[in-house]
């Protein structure tokens, strides 16, 4: 008589996951993909400076300040891409970007926003979208 050979992998043993584990299984797979999208992604740069991480919190942005962030607004620079402006530039022959309009541009002086020094414009992006909403936002547009 012969005993039979002794198995050397391990049995794989598979237990059943409640439901609730799969459902935040699935939900932090898909935030993981979403953020590698995010941040390999070409487009939607601008919101990226503000907002790295990905994530289902609403920001309650106000109108105004989205189009700030996204550029996707009535500015000739955002116009242009689609054929609906001539130009991509302010009357002053600057780019029309929101960001223009808001600190540089010498036709919209008496709106201006105080902005810092260049290599400071992250953080003071940042800190216009944690500001109460569209404060600054809401008189320039
Ligand atoms: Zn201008």
């Amino acid at each position: 008589m012969s005993w039979p050979k002794r198995q050397t992998r391990p049995r794989r043993l598979t237990v059943p996951l409640p439901r609730s584990c799969a459902k935040q299984d699935l939900k932090q797979r898909a935030l993981t993909r979403w953020q590698r999208c995010w941040d390999d992604g070409i487009n939607g740069r601008s919101t990226y400076e503000i907002i790295k991480k990905v994530g289902l919190r609403n920001h309650n942005w106000t109108r105004q300040l989205i189009q700030f962030i996204t550029g996707h607004g009535p500015f000739p620079s955002y116009l242009f891409r689609f054929g609906k402006h001539p130009v991509n530039c302010c009357a002053c022959e600057e780019p029309g970007t929101p960001f223009h309009y808001a600190t540089k541009c010498r036709l919209t002086l008496s709106y201006h926003l105080k902005c810092s020094a260049d290599q400071h414009i992250e953080a003071w992006m940042k800190s216009i979208t944690n500001q109460s909403s569209g404060v600054c936002c809401g008189v320039m547009l």
